[in-house]
């Protein structure tokens, strides 16, 4: 038979993705616009950066997420604003630390934009197909196995395998061996983990049912418009229409309750048909019922899934109860009387591995070139995930090209937070991003997430041509605009701004940063009386005035930032086996051997290494 190149089961390539979710599109895109030969596995194209679960990008902490992976060049802020139908600044009352973008997108728009950026991105290549196995060599990996029996082979490979690893839907008492929205599930590569002696654990998370709009009666809802004057995800987009859709606001009641009550039997949980650990911030209803028995009552937000279908989703209203249980449910409630069911909502369990084994980089400590992202490292949301995807790209394309690695710490941003808290604590819950989650959140804003980042990105290779023009005409402008500071307004320009809004109104001269300072001076409030910032973007203004109103606090902020980075920078060898060094407990050696922290700012958070302990390896650092 005459020999044919094409007819092999090998192909070779610099990296792998296997995963098409949010953390494998971001990984799989940084690691071919880095310049590497990449391929992205996914056991269906039908789900490429498909939103499993709610039709949103963004939220209290996870807006910060999608606008650090933006400005390190990455793509779900600018696929959010391209298809959002709505989108609000939650926390707007709140101090800016906290206040984050939530949009509303089209989930199918979302999946149709992603995909087709993969499809055009150069030296990527997207490919339907299961990964069974991983193959390795010595403390090295080589490629993985489909299958199909084809055999993909690069020194890099990252595995971004989410809510698919032998996960199973519960509804009530029927258990499915199926993947999120009844796609095929990851058969096999679970088992190769553990074979390869990889810490397996089984998570679980739920969602609730879609129910069809047309058969709910709307005028019993509190209607949530979006928000207009609020800048969007990406520097990159232009202006958003942001109120395309409403969400609607609805409440359980006394009979839904009892609904639940009723049947808490059929749930699985309760049932103990499940035993997978739960997401403490994404409870049931069921949770929630036993939880917080004494409530009247319980909110949830109706979300549109897209422009063009009647389906919406009940955000608050997970469950796991049976499917005709479901329908008693969700009709109890004010306006869904004649509620129709389009899927119904159900729990499912999934299998992840523990973070611990894994270094910042997100590489893993046994396996060279091996890198995970994702649920599949004890996360849960979109964000997390995209977040985690653009580091192990970025860390997989200079581990390919023998470059040190891009370590992101909790001084510089919320992924630094992230990844953090994931290998040297460790979780034994789905991992969800949260404001209070980071020490320094008054520095990590979303507003200058790429004055932290851009520059990052940048030296990275992965921030654009375009994207940096960006990013040093806001920089140029903010510092154009910081000079007008010092500017001193005369009481007659601003009397009349003061008492319009019943304030007492100054009898000397005063500074443009000392107004900006009273508490009722907005970027709004100041343009109608001296518009001294007309010519610069309204991001612009808005970073100025967080800068001018939180000065003391920021400067604060900033000494304790600079002695975490001191600490940050006090590197610590990967190689280090702490048993030998002198006046180290035994137990923190343990402690230590087992994390590898790579400074000694990491090994200072890893739980069970005292202050004392610190100290000792900072003098035998010294020696
Ligand atoms: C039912 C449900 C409810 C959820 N509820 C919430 C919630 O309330 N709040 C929240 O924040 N998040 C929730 N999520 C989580 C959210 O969907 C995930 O956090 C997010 O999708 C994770 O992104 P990822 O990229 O890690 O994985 P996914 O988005 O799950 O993508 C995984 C990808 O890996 C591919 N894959 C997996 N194994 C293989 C293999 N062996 N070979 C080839 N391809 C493979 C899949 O095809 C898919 O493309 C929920 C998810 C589900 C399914």
């Amino acid at each position: 038979m005459k020999e044919n190149e094409n007819i092999t089961k090998r192909v070779n390539y610099d990296a792998i993705v296997v995963g098409a979710g949010h953390a494998g599109v971001e990984a799989g895109l940084a690691l071919a616009r880095l310049g590497l030969e990449t391929l992205v596995l996914s056991i269906t194209l039908d789900n490429v950066g498909y939103l499993a679960c709610n039709p949103s990008i963004g939220g209290t902490a996870k807006g910060h997420l999608v606008r650090e992976v933006d400005a390190l060049g990455g793509e779900m802020g600018i696929a959010a604003d391209k298809t959002l139908t709505q989108l609000r600044m939650l926390n707007k009352s709140k101090g800016a630390a906290v206040q984050s973008l939530r949009a509303q997108v089209d989930k199918y728009k979302y999946h149709a934009y992603m995909k087709s950026v993969l499809e055009k991105q150069s030296k990527l290549h997207l490919r339907q197909g299961e990964a069974k196995e991983l193959i390795v060599e010595g403390d090295e990996i080589k490629g993985v196995k489909s299958v199909y029996d084809m055999e993909y082979y690069a020194p890099v490979v990252v595995l971004a395998c989410g809510v698919y690893l032998k996960s199973t839907i519960i509804v009530g008492d029927v258990i499915e061996e199926k993947g999120p929205v009844c796609f095929n599930r990851a058969n096999h590569l679970s088992d190769n983990l553990r074979a390869l002696g990889m810490d397996v654990r089984r998570f679980k998370t739920g969602t609730p049912a879609r129910v069809k709009r047309s058969t709910i009666d709307l005028t019993k809802l509190e209607v949530q418009e979006g928000e207009t004057d609020i800048y969007s995800f990406s520097v990159l987009s232009k202006k958003v229409n942001a109120t395309k859709r409403c969400c609607y606001l609805g409440y359980t009641n006394e009979d839904t309750h009892e609904v639940i009550r009723d049947n808490i039997m059929l749930s699985p949980k309760y049932s103990g048909l499940i035993d997978g650990v739960g997401a403490r911030y994404c409870p049931s209803i069921e949770d929630k019922i036993v939880r917080f028995a004494d409530k009247e009552r319980h909110q949830f937000f109706l979300e549109p899934e897209g422009e063009g279908t009647e389906e919406m989703y009940v955000q608050g209203l997970s469950t796991g109860l049976p499917a005709f249980v479901q329908n008693g449910m969700y009709r109890s409630i004010v306006g869904f009387e004649k509620v129709e069911i389009m899927r119904d909502a159900y729990a499912i369990e999934y299998d992840c591995i523990n973070p611990l084994e894994l270094y910042p980089t997100l590489m893993h400590k046994r396996i060279k070139g091996l890198f995970f992202a994702g649920q599949i490292n004890g996360t849960s949301g979109y964000e997390e995930a995209a977040a985690q995807g653009i580091v192990a790209g970025i860390n997989g394309a200079r581990y390919f090209k023998g470059l040190p690695p891009m370590v992101l710490t909790r001084d510089n941003s919320y992924i630094g937070v992230l990844i953090d808290d994931l290998v040297t604590v460790g979780t034994n819950e789905p991992y969800r991003m949260m404001t209070s989650r980071a020490e320094f959140r008054l520095s990590l804003r979303q507003d200058n997430a790429d004055l932290r980042l851009t520059p990052i990105g940048r030296e990275m290779g992965l921030v654009s041509d375009k994207r940096w023009r960006e990013f040093n005409k806001k920089k140029n402008a903010l510092e154009s605009a910081r000079k007008k500071l010092s500017r001193v307004f005369s009481p007659k320009e601003i009397t009349k701004m003061f008492e319009d809004n019943g304030e007492k109104a100054p009898v000397t001269g005063v500074s443009l940063s000392a107004l900006i300072r009273h508490p009722f001076v907005t970027p709004a409030v100041l343009s109608k009386y001296v518009d001294v910032f007309a010519e610069f973007d309204s991001a612009v203004v808005e970073q100025l005035f967080v800068e001018v109103k939180y000065e003391g606090y920021l400067a604060r902020a900033e000494k304790a930032r600079a002695e975490q980075k001191r600490l940050e920078n006090s590197t610590l060898s990967p190689d280090t086996d702490y048993r030998e060094v002198k006046g180290l407990r035994l137990e923190a050696a343990e402690k230590l051997n087992k994390i590898k922290p790579l400074s000694i700012g990491q090994a200072a958070r890893i739980s069970g290494v005292t202050p004392a302990d610190v100290n000792v390896l900072i003098v035998n650092l010294k020696k």
